[in-house]
This record gives C-alpha cells, sequence and structure tokens, in this order.
C-alpha cells in the first residue's frame, strides 16, 4: 500500500512470493503494488510529497477510518499540504484515494482469492486498514492477513483487538509463518505456526527465523514490472531500483533510540558469493543497473568480498547502502570500486558525550574520517544530525556548532529532529534521558480516537521533559546546517572541479586549495617534512605518535605547528588527536 518510493518494488511482496512459490507451488501468489496507482492518480511530485511526511501521508487515509475525528485530520491535512506542489485542496485528495482504493477493491479476481496479506512498513499503517476494510467489506470471504516491521508484537495485538477485518498478525519474519498459515488454511496442518496472532491468541508460539539466508530464494519482482508497464511505467520511464539483502538484524543494536530491529531476534548475513548471483541474475531478468541494500548495516567483511566480485564482473551496477563508521578508507575504495555509490551512515552527532549517551560506540573523530573518506573514495554520503535529543546539554550543541565550522569542506548532512521511537531503549527508561512522560503523540491524537493514539500505532512515542529547552539549544545547530546545504547548493563548481578541500602531492611539497564560504580560494604550501606530517594525518594521530614518528622537533614546535593548521581549518582536532581534512585530487 502507500507510500513508498515509486521507483522500486517491496522486496517483502517478492521474497514471501518465492518462498511461498519454492515450498507450495500450488499456492497461487499475485503481488499488487497500488502505491504506484496513487502515484498515478495524484501525480508523481505530490505523491513524493506526501510520501516524505509520516503524519501527512496516515491522516490523510485516517479520514477513511475515523470519521469522528474529522476535524483533526482536516487540520493536520491542510498545515502539511501548504507546501505540496500545485497547492492541492485536501478534501480533493482524500477524494482521489477514496477513488483508487475503490477501484482497488472491486477488482474481480478478489472473488477467487483466498488469503490476502498486506506489508506494513514505516507510513503504510492506515491505507492498509483502510484497505482491509473495504477488501472485507466487499469480499466477506477473504481472510485478510497484516504482517511487516510496522504491525511486529504489541503494536501489531493491538491492532488485532481494534480492527475486526483483520483475521491472523504475523509477528516477526514473514516466511516460515506465512507458509504454515497458507498450509493450515489449506487444511493441511491443524495448528497455527509459530509467530502468527489472531484475536482469540497466538499459533504455535514465537515466529521461527530463517538461521541461514541461503535458504532464501530470489525475491520474485515479475509483478511488479508487469504492474508497472501497464500503468505509470507506460506514461513515465523511470529507472527502477532493485531492492536485495545482504543480511536481518544489526550486528550493532547498541544505539539507544533506535527501535528497527523489533521484527528481528538475531543478525544473520548470506554469502558474498549468494548475493552477487542474486543482484547478476536480477540484473539480467529485469535490465536493471541500480540496487539499494535494505540491511539495517551492511555486513563489512562479506561487502568486502561481494564488492570485489563485482568489480572484477566488469559490469557497471551501483548501489546504496547503509554502513557504520569506523570503514577503513581502503575497504571503502574497494566498495566503490564495486560499484557502491551511495552510502546512508548513522553520524547523529558531533559530541563524544553526546555520542556515547546515544550508544552509538563511535566518536566525532570516527564520523570525521568517515565524511573524509567517502570523499575521497567517491562515495556520496548521506548522513544525519540528530536534534534535540532528550538531555543533551548547552555544550554538546555547542561543541556540534564548532564542529559544523570546520566540516563545511564536506558535503552537508541533514537535520533529523529526535524522535521518541516505540520499543527503543530509550522508551524503556525514559527518565534516564531527563524525559518526565511519554503521551500518545500530539499528531496522533488529533487525527485517530484516543484510545488508538495510546497504544502508538506508528511506533512514535509523544515525550515530555525538555523539549522547549532543547529547541532553544538547538536552534544555531540548526541555522548552521541550512547555511551549509545552501552553501552547497550556490557553489558554482562542476564535476571537473576540486571539493572545497583539496590537495596535490608535489613530490617534496603539497599545496592545499581551500574554498572559502564566500568563494574567494586559498593556496596553502607545505614543504618537506611539513607536508610529511600533514600525509600522515590522513590518518588520525596523538602528539605521541607523532613525534615518535618524525622524531627531532620539540613538543612545542610540533603543537605549534598543528594549532596553526587547526586554526586555518586544515586540520580537525578532537580529542588530542588531529586529522587532515583536505582529500587529494587528481
Ligand atoms: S541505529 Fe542502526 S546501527 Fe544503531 S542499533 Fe539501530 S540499526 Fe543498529
Amino acid at each position: 500500500m502507500p507510500w513508498p518510493l515509486i521507483d522500486r518494488p517491496s522486496i517483502q511482496l517478492g521474497a514471501l512470493k518465492a518462498y511461498l512459490a519454492r515450498h507450495e507451488p500450488r499456492v497461487t501468489v499475485r503481488c499488487h503494488h497500488p502505491y504506484l496507482g496513487v502515484a498515478e492518480t495524484l501525480g508523481v511530485e505530490l505523491y513524493r510529497f506526501i510520501a516524505s511526511d509520516l503524519w501527512l501521508s496516515e491522516t490523510l487515509y485516517a479520514g477513511l477510518l475515523f470519521p469522528e475525528c474529522a476535524e483533526g485530520q482536516r487540520a493536520v491535512a491542510r498545515r502539511r499540504l501548504r507546501k505540496a506542489p500545485g497547492d492541492p485542496d485536501p478534501a480533493e485528495v482524500v477524494e482521489s484515494l477514496h477513488g483508487h482504493l475503490e477501484r482497488f477493491v472491486a477488482q474481480p479476481h478478489w472473488e477467487e482469492t483466498r488469503l490476502v496479506g498486506f506489508s506494513v512498513c514505516f507510513h503504510q499503517l492506515f491505507s492498509t486498514l483502510a484497505a482491509a476494510r473495504r477488501l472485507k467489506r466487499r469480499w466477506p470471504h477473504l481472510a485478510v492477513v497484516l504482517g511487516g516491521s510496522a504491525c511486529t508484537g504489541r503494536v501489531g495485538r493491538e491492532l488485532l483487538t481494534r480492527f475486526p477485518e483483520v483475521d491472523f498478525l504475523v509477528t516477526g519474519e514473514g516466511e516460515r509463518s506465512l507458509l504454515g498459515l497458507c498450509r493450515n488454511l489449506a487444511g493441511k496442518t491443524p495448528d497455527l505456526p509459530g509467530g502468527v496472532m489472531t484475536r482469540e491468541g497466538e499459533g504455535g508460539g514465537a515466529c521461527e527465523e530463517i538461521d541461514d539466508l541461503a535458504e532464501l530464494p530470489l525475491p520474485d519482482y515479475r509483478d511488479f514490472f508487469a504492474e508497472l508497464s501497464e500503468g505509470l511505467g507506460a506514461r513515465m520511464p523511470l529507472k527502477v531500483v532493485l531492492p536485495v539483502e545482504f543480511s536481518r538484524g544489526c550486528a550493532w543494536r547498541k544505539c539507544r533510540f533506535c527501535n528497527l530491529n523489533l521484527q528481528w531476534r538475531g543478525c544473520r548475513s548470506k554469502s558474498a558469493s549468494q548475493v552477487a548471483e542474486e543482484v547478476m541474475e536480477l540484473a539480467r531478468r529485469h535490465l536493471c543497473l541500480d540496487f539499494t541494500f535494505t540491511d539495517n548495516l551492511l555486513p563489512p567483511a562479506e561487502a568486502e568480498r561481494f564488492f570485489a566480485e563485482i568489480s572484477r564482473s566488469g559490469k557497471d551496477l551501483r548501489f546504496f547502502a547503509e554502513i557504520r563508521a569506523g570503514i577503513s578508507l581502503r575497504r571503502l575504495k574497494g566498495f566503490r570500486a564495486g560499484g557502491l555509490a551511495t552510502v546512508q551512515a548513522g553520524i547523529e552527532a558531533l559530541s563524544n558525550s553526546l555520542l556515547a549517551r546515544m550508544g552509538k560506540g563511535t566518536t566525532v573523530m570516527d564520523n570525521v574520517l568517515l565524511m573524509r573518506n567517502a570523499l575521497e573514495a567517491g562515495v556520496e554520503l548521506k548522513g544525519n544530525l540528530i536534534v534535540e535529543f532528550p538531555g543533551s546539554t548547552d555544550q554538546e550543541a555547542a561543541e556540534t556548532a564548532a564542529a559544523l565550522d570546520v566540516l563545511i569542506c564536506f558535503p552537508p548532512l541533514d537535520i533529523a529532529t529526535f524522535f521518541l521511537g516505540f520499543g527503543s531503549p530509550m522508551a524503556a527508561d525514559p527518565a534516564a534521558f531527563g524525559i518526565r512522560r511519554t503521551p500518545p503523540h500530539r499528531t496522533a491524537q488529533r487525527i485517530m480516537p484516543r484510545d488508538l493514539a495510546r497504544c502508538h500505532p506508528f511506533l512514535i512515542l509523544g515525550h515530555e521533559g525538555d523539549r522547549s529547552a532543547q529547541r532553544a539549544r538547538w536552534r544555531e545547530v540548526r541555522r548552521k546546517v541550512a547555511a551549509w546545504q545552501r552553501l552547497y547548493r550556490g557553489r558554482k563548481s562542476t564535476p571537473f572541479d576540486p571539493p572545497p578541500l583539496s590537495f596535490r602531492d608535489g613530490g617534496d611539497f603539497l599545496v592545499i586549495r581551500q574554498e572559502l564560504p564566500g568563494g574567494s580560494v586559498l593556496h596553502h604550501r607545505l614543504r618537506g617534512r611539513s607536508r610529511e606530517i600533514y600525509l600522515a594525518l590522513r590518518q588520525p594521530l596523538d602528539l605521541d605518535r607523532l613525534l615518535a614518528r618524525f622524531p627531532g622537533g620539540t613538543r612545542e614546535s610540533f603543537v605549534r605547528f598543528l594549532e596553526e593548521l587547526t586554526r586555518k581549518r586544515l586540520l580537525f582536532q578532537d580529542q588530542g588527536k588531529w586529522l587532515a581534512l583536505a582529500v587529494p585530487w587528481w
């Protein structure tokens, strides 16, 4: 259901269809991607605008479920649609969604369908429930099952209780539970499998995860391409990006704000050769060259083997993946050679005490090194800075703002305002972060009945504590990030121009080119030992290491030199270590 990105199929549906086809070939599975039809109905630009806003996207379908909250829904939709392309009328948008849903439900093949399953991730809950309600009304014989990361555990149980149109709910990994449910409905097994809930209780206990991901077949995306070619794709050729998965779960799993792993118990990974085979086959089958890894974190060692294999293939494939800071330049360059074009990294903060409280397990220096290395390796880095984190101090906000002054030599980060995730470690112990109360989210209370809002169905809690103080505290960081983004948008550079801070090595001297925010350019020259020290600092080093590596100088002369380069923003300094910021430009 809406609102996924329109340029890609659902890996959830593709994976489940392929798994059922392998284990129960007599079951016919048809995948639907109604978001393509909604994008066609609303227009791609408006669709994308709505899809980028959780509250707006859910509010527009909330009217089909809770007409008693119409006033609040209208107010939220009006305010959030204000900047939408084409200045749409909220009532007309809802009307269009309604019309699309009616057409979707009226398709004659539902008559011969036994079970309809919805995969529910972020932004898909109310569109799913609205579709389930209409399907059940029109075709009462249908059994309805929901599954996915947005209806796991307690939230899933609440949904089952409150929405009679949902018959079954899969909590956790879907493959084995859905297969077992199909067999049970076909009368082949007497009991429901693990991971399947009904209003009467749970099936055979907890969901059975697949230990060895080598058991998973290739996702089947053929229904997506058929649907695309008959509708949206016929009018508007899209570059399709195919989702692939290397691993499930997160090997780190310690970030205190994170609730991304509610549906997994463990972390498992495929082998590099399996993923390479899958990618090659998908590329061949669908004539696609672009892929996105759905992993929370790419498993670094296995990924290194994978990208080496892709690099050897000579194919121009491109990938997106999520990684963690701490990855070496050598490894990142290897990933790039195998097609890793864009990464999302959890930068989150530029204050060490804040990173520690978040449980990131990284330092500011790790983050800055990643930004530098990504630029040097030619990998686009997308990273967020979390602002208004509960309990953060004036000093932490000031440290962040000070770091930003230096980091403008790299492509800008984005701001992510903190939200309290249901099921996150923070939500389990809010007082430890200065959070006094966790009421339902204020917007949730306006668009749905209060008792439902109290179950936090979007996996977001409201929080009370130091919110207004945090808003004021982080204002300067927001301002600086906005200025940083403007600076990059306004840069008059071509792909052949160097980045704002780069160097060229003359063998026994170094020329560092530095663009200043106003557009003027400085050239710094470092000779002999100064050059060698700068090059050595492409890895963060402390003074003792430097003195050991470059004997003969006094501690004072080193400190003077390092501080001078730090003042000129050619070096970054943190916790007694220095890092050269300029990247080579050939
Ligand atoms: S934020 Fe990312 S790295 Fe941290 S626990 Fe969640 S999935 Fe893992």
